[in-house]
């Protein structure tokens, strides 16, 4: 179960383990061809995978993963084949990370005050760059032994709810998939089996994506189960959406989230790269 592209990837620009040229290196062995380096809400780490990418003969899809809200839901974009530099998009950026940074030190302080001092400092140690998020506030917890793993911390102290937890500000998704449209970016709804919405509410999501400019949905994806790609493939079908593949690969050691492990899309869906082809070579020509 290997798939040639990998459409969702993280590095140490954001809250992976990799340094993007590690990232791409580590793809081309497990035979990605053709890979998205898609940081939350950072485009840091492109020039450095453009490089590696280079150096590999991977292709690299420009990329970036924006957390925004519909309707009181946290909602994931990854935007692709993005031009980085665009001023709208980074502007965009710039604004999350700023609110990003304050919901850090908010968490930092939850968590002083229940009784764990020096979780911001030791996140921001981890985080080692400007976006600091609660997979490194994970890490710290776990080092500092508070948590078995990642996932026990989060249950502990990061999950809404916990002592540890600050709600989020993010941009709204309509405005989100709008910096990514002015980046020249095609907008994809990440991982919707994620979001615990009903069949109907996940519809209605996936309309309002899709009226926004929204292009295409993650229908393989690390963190789906069989069941929640078949969901995800109604949605694409339903909603006219392209469908996109994406490991949203983290960290080396976790056997069902690999760089390119990933099954084929179901044979009748669009898939993303297809969708965009015509306006790729419009711009060759
Ligand atoms: P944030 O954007 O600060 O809310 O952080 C969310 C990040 O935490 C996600 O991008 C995941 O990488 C990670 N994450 C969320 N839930 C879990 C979990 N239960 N176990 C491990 N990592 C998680
Ligand atoms: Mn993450
Ligand atoms: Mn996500
Ligand atoms: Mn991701």
């Amino acid at each position: 179960m290997s798939s040639p592209w990998d459409l969702h990837s993280h590095s140490t620009a954001s809250d992976g383990t990799l340094t993007p040229a590690a990232l791409v290196r580590r793809a081309a062995e497990h035979g990605v061809r053709v890979l998205a380096l898609t940081d939350h809400d950072t485009t840091d780490g492109l020039p450095e995978a453009a490089e590696a990418a280079v150096a590999t003969g991977v292709e690299l899809v420009p990329g970036v993963e924006l957390s925004t809200v519909w309707e009181g839901v946290e909602v994931h974009v990854v935007g692709l084949w993005i031009e980085p530099d665009h001023p709208a998009l980074q502007e965009g950026l710039a604004a999350q990370r700023e609110r990003r940074g304050a919901r850090a030190r908010a968490m930092g302080e939850r968590l002083a005050r229940a009784g764990i001092p020096g979780a911001y400092e030791g996140a921001r140690a981890l985080a080692g760059g400007e976006v600091v998020n609660r997979s490194h506030f994970a890490r710290y917890l776990v080092a500092a032994g508070r948590g078995r793993d990642l996932g026990d911390a989060f249950d502990r102290y990061l999950r809404q709810g916990r002592p540890g937890y600050a709600p989020p500000e993010w941009v709204d998704l309509a405005e989100g998939v709008g910096w990514i449209r002015a980046a020249g970016g095609t907008a994809v709804l990440a991982h919707p089996g994620r979001y615990r919405l009903s069949a109907g509410r996940l519809r209605r999501l996936a309309a309002a994506f899709r009226e926004a400019g929204g292009a295409a949905v993650e229908v393989v994806c690390g963190s789906h189960t069989p069941a929640q790609v078949q969901a995800a493939a109604g949605l694409a079908r339903r909603h006219g959406l392209a469908a996109s593949v994406g490991s949203d690969f983290h960290a080396p050691g976790n056997p069902w989230r690999e760089l390119g492990r990933l099954a084929p899309l179901p044979a009748d869906l669009t898939p993303v790269w297809a969708a965009r082809a015509p306006r790729a070579r419009e711009g060759v020509a």
